[in-house]
């Protein structure tokens, strides 16, 4: 199945005034696709991308994640579906600052019922895969933030997600990090992670072999056409 359909989705917040901040959104991603979703402010991105990570329901239509119908499901087995199945990466890298970087990493491991040692086992191939083992036992207070962003990357691999929910990643960084931490993104959706990159940046958006647009809580599709 494919890891996300979203079928004629919608979401008013109640207000007063109520606010249609999405309307009738159809998207299709299948596994292995890496797709940016562009917008100015005010758009719908948040919105959408709380939908997509299951922090928030739509007021209308369908949600399958993975197969899964999400509708149907109660808190707790969202939590655990977005634990396991969602990575998560932000602007503002929500590290913990005074553990180190393996702490950091084997931490999202905590609810998917493996022993601490094979949480530092995991922790440190992933740190591997983000070019940072030789920074396992540095305080994430302590670094830069490329490498706090490599850090939360490979805490947001760690539990072998279905997508990688990226939301401004390179929003805290000089260009020259921002460069490598999106090319880091890009080699991991080449072995085969599925990406899902929102933001407010043409530019990086158009590094994507799709690209989705959101203006006024509508969403259209420009495929192909930056390469
Ligand atoms: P973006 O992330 O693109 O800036 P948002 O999804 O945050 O867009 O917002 C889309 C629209 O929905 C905006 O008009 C915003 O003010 C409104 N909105 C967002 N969240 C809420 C909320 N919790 N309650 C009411 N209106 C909201
Ligand atoms: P971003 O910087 O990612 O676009 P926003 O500033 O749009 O984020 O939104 C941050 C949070 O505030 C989101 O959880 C969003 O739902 C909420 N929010 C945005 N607009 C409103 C609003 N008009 N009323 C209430 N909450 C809002």
């Amino acid at each position: 199945p494919p890891v996300i359909e979203f079928t004629r989705i919608g979401r008013t917040y109640p207000g007063p005034p109520p606010v249609t901040a999405l309307k009738g959104v159809n998207l299709v991603v299948r596994r292995g696709e890496y797709v940016s979703v562009v917008g100015p402010s005010g758009s719908g991105k948040s919105t959408f991308l709380n939908l997509i990570g299951m922090l928030d329901r739509p007021t209308t239509g369908t949600y399958r994640f993975d197969g899964i119908e999400t509708s149907g499901l109660r808190e707790k087995q969202r939590t655990a579906l977005r634990g396991r199945r969602i990575g998560f990466v932000f602007q503002a890298f929500h590290l913990l600052p005074h553990r180190n970087a393996a702490e950091n990493v084997m931490l999202s491991q905590l609810y998917v019922g493996v022993n601490r040692k094979e949480r530092r086992r995991h922790a440190t191939a992933m740190l591997d895969k983000v070019g940072l083992s030789h920074r396992a036992t540095a305080l994430t207070s302590q670094m830069s933030g490329g490498e706090r962003q490599r850090v939360a990357i490979a805490r947001a691999l760690v539990n072998e997600p279905s997508l990688l929910l990226c939301d401004e990643p390179t929003g805290n960084l000089d260009s020259k990090t921002a460069h490598e931490v999106m090319s880091l993104i890009e080699s991991l959706h080449a072995s085969g992670l599925t990406v899902l990159l929102v933001t407010h940046d043409e530019s990086l958006a158009a590094r994507a072999l799709r690209t989705v647009m959101i203006r006024d809580g509508s969403l259209t599709e420009s495929i192909g056409e930056t390469r």
